[in-house]
């Protein structure tokens, strides 16, 4: 499932040759992608729009309308946004809409799973949209302090890997970057949020950043969803120190990682680097 370094990855190459550029036609194929709006209502407002830019918000692609409307693009678990259009695409049943530019070149939305949503909003819409959905700050910007992380956090009981999901915290964070930011942090998935320390925060914050960063300069994870479906193949899949490598010695003590769930989500972690909640704050905890 994309995450923010994995739609980070999409907006930058799509930003510099779709800016500038006027939608011509919109072809909506799955009616569920734009559920409840009709698909070609959405459709029909987006042609003759001009691209003003292609942004990111958490995992949501915003495409910036001259208008002042936006298209709000969430990949959910398998959709990808492709251009140019791959070779042999006209044949791909898994293709949702084409998206076709005054430059003769289409934009292809695929989404084998058919999660993914488009949204259209009218100006001055986006805020209160994100704000109604308590989306969490941008956990790459300045203004994520761990003051801000500490009070997403205060009084949840909830497990700090839930926590993350929940995107409340921090904007962005999926399975992988959760387990990931979590081991750098050594703090275990299962503790209480509310009862972190000043401290653990302080690390969480650290590695949350430490764990989305090399995610983006990896240009995110591929992974098997992925395989297969363009050639926006990231490396992060090799920079892994926990997610998806139960058994395998932890590359800071030696232990083998374990694995659990958190969130009915599998959860990997170093059984030795991050104590379990029974064992945190006993004597003998470095
Ligand atoms: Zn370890």
């Amino acid at each position: 499932m994309p995450e923010l370094p994995e739609v980070e990855t999409i907006r930058s190459r799509l930003a510099p040759s779709l800016t500038g550029r006027r939608i011509e036609r919109v072809e909506i194929r799955d009616p569920r992608l734009t559920r409840p709006e009709p698909p070609e209502i959405v459709a029909a407002a987006l042609e003759g729009e001009r691209i003003a830019d292609v942004r990111r918000r958490g995992k949501y692609l915003v495409v910036v309308l001259e208008s002042g409307r936006h298209l709000l693009v969430h990949l959910r678990m398998t959709g990808n946004v492709l251009h140019p259009a791959p070779e042999g695409v006209e044949d791909d049943p898994y293709v949702r809409a084409v998206v076709s530019l005054d430059n003769r070149s289409d934009i292809i939305y695929r989404d084998l799973r058919r999660f993914g949503t488009w949204e259209l909003l009218e100006a001055g819409e986006l805020d209160e949209y994100f704000a109604s959905r308590r989306l969490g700050g941008e956990p790459l910007e300045r203004s994520f302090t761990a003051k801000r992380l500490s009070r997403a956090l205060a009084g949840r009981r909830a497990p700090v890997k839930s926590a993350l999901l929940d995107q409340r915290a921090a904007a962005g964070i999926g399975n992988i970057y959760a387990d990931e930011a979590l081991w750098y942090a050594r703090i275990h998935p299962l503790r209480p949020a509310g009862e972190l320390d000043e401290g653990e925060i302080a690390a969480l914050r650290v590695g949350i950043r430490k764990a989305l960063r090399l995610g983006v300069r990896r240009q995110g994870a591929t992974l098997r969803d992925y395989r297969g479906a363009d050639g926006a193949s990231g490396a992060m899949q090799h920079e892994f120190r926990v997610y998806g490598r139960a058994g395998e010695p932890c590359e800071r003590c030696g232990t083998p990682i374990a694995k659990t769930r958190a969130a009915g989500r599998g959860t990997w972690y170093c059984p030795s680097c991050q104590p379990a909640p029974s064992d945190a704050g006993s004597p003998g905890r470095d």
